[in-house]
């Protein structure tokens, strides 16, 4: 069906009224750009908002933040994964608010009416009321996270070469990642082989065996959600590139640039990054009681807001109970993708008259990767290690990632990493900022 402007146009965000169903997307994701990617828009209008024009592979942001990869070998513009479709309108914009009553959203460019909401927003950083770590740590959730990351470490080296006081220098050298998940635990591997490999070559001024990388943790085992024989496994690659990991060990506070824990251990450290909790993100307009733990909104198993069947949450905002995840679909890139193709399916079906399906999540498997040649996998009741589950780890994330030229990138560079563990990416790329600036 073609789509005919019949009624109007919107012309604050130039979207044209027609006889087509809208389905309105927030967050162009993982789940929002494999259902943009699948829905059939002979059928739909589709409008996608995101905040970003770029859709980001959060996986591989801690190589960016380690000067592994650069930047846009993982991020993808929204409007070139999309520009063969047809009514279809991509807007740059935040939604700040939902109005079920009225079925429409509230943005920062206008308000637009929709027929079906597909609520796709992601995750965002959870600190658990740790003020001093939501001042003062970094959280490595996006693109400029991860790319201020890699400055910071990079501009503190330079500071760390003149500097006199003995302290102030480890201080500055000293890395302190919170949370031994999997973010957590690729990039301590990740700047550990920075630290043992490349760091030395490029600071022949700096003794890098000052330099120390603490891994603190809540729970008993890294990689909690994996099984037992990985967890032994990861953290036996971590202590291998020299990671200090600290199990059973909670963070209480952050002051003076000395990181506190419930244990006898106090961290002194500049760079301190916060990996060890998200929870839910997703614009006003659901009640409390609506919200599940985590800030995750309920879904029932057609991935619908149980009282409201033309609003549908997917991916990191949504929380589906299972019998076999009776505490919800965890928060993975999997879950998300396979969430947003089910919805493309159910769309298209509905629109062909069909019955629509329950969603069921097929779990292909968990991995992490500690460092070259060092990774973990849990496949079912296969669980790999070591070298094989590093390549297929490498494999899996070249195959997911948006756009052939990316893959090329990435693979590139990857193999270049491995033969020479020197790729020339290690920038500091912040604004200039003039020491006295405060005083003229
Ligand atoms: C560092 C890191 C490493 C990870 N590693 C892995 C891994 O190895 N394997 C794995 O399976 N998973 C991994 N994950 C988790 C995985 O990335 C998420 O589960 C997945 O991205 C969730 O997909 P999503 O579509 O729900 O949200 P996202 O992919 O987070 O997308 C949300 C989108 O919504 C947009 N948005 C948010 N709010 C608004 C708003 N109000 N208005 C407009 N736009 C908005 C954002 O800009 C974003 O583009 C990792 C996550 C992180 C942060």
């Amino acid at each position: 069906m073609e789509e005919s402007v019949t009624l109007y146009k919107n012309f604050q965000m130039n979207i044209p009224e027609t006889d087509l169903p809208r389905v309105v997307v927030i967050g162009a994701g993982f789940a929002g750009l494999k259902l943009a990617r699948q829905i059939n828009t002979h059928h739909y209008q589709l409008v996608l908002f995101d905040k970003n024009n770029y859709h980001t592979f959060q996986p591989l942001l801690y190589q960016v933040a380690s000067a592994g990869l650069e930047p846009d070998s993982i991020a993808y513009p929204v409007r070139k994964t999309l520009r063969r479709k047809k009514n279809m309108y991509f807007r740059l914009t935040e939604v700040n608010k939902v109005d079920r009553e009225q079925k429409k959203v509230f943005t920062e460019i206008g308000d637009l009416r929709y027929d079906y909401l597909v609520i796709a927003t992601g995750a965002t950083n959870n600190f658990f009321g740790i003020d001093a770590m939501e001042k003062n740590s970094m959280p490595m959730k996006s693109l400029t996270e991860a790319l201020d990351l890699r400055s910071k470490m990079l501009e503190n080296y330079e500071r760390a070469i003149y500097t006199q006081d003995l302290n102030e220098r480890i201080r500055l050298m000293n890395v302190v990642i919170v949370g031994a998940g999997p973010t957590g635990v690729e990039l301590a591997g990740a700047i550990a082989e920075l630290r043992n490999k490349i760091l030395p070559k490029d600071f022949p001024d700096l003794d890098f065996r000052q330099m120390s990388i603490h891994l603190i943790e809540a729970a008993p085992r890294v990689l909690v959600a994996m099984s037992e024989k990985s967890s032994k496994r990861a953290l036996k690659y971590l202590k291998k590139l020299n990671v200090n990991v600290h199990l059973d060990t909670a963070v209480k506070d952050y002051k003076n640039g000395v990181v506190t824990t419930n244990q006898e251990r106090e961290f002194l450290a500049d760079t301190v990054i916060w990996a060890a909790g998200v929870a839910g993100d997703h614009p006003e307009g659901f009640h409390t009681d609506e919200l599940a733990k985590g800030n995750r909104i309920k879904v029932n198993s057609y991935c619908q807001v149980p009282d409201d069947e033309q609003v549908y949450i997917l991916g990191d905002s949504a929380y589906l109970e299972t019998e076999e995840y009776p505490k919800g679909l965890p928060m993975l890139g999997s879950v998300a993708m396979q969430a947003g193709a089910y919805l493309a399916k159910q769309f298209n079906r509905k629109a062909k008259g069909k019955e629509i399906k329950p969603f069921q999540y097929v779990d292909k498997g968990t991995m992490a990767t500690i460092g070259r040649n060092l990774a973990v996998a849990d496949f079912k009741r296969y669980k790999l290690g070591g070298a094989f589950a590093w390549i297929t780890w490498m494999f899996v994330h070249l195959m997911l990632l948006v756009g052939f030229r990316n893959r090329v990138i990435v693979f590139i560079n990857w193999t270049w990493n491995y033969f020479r563990y020197n790729n020339g990416l290690r920038l500091i790329v912040r604004p200039f900022r003039k020491k006295n600036k405060s005083k003229e």
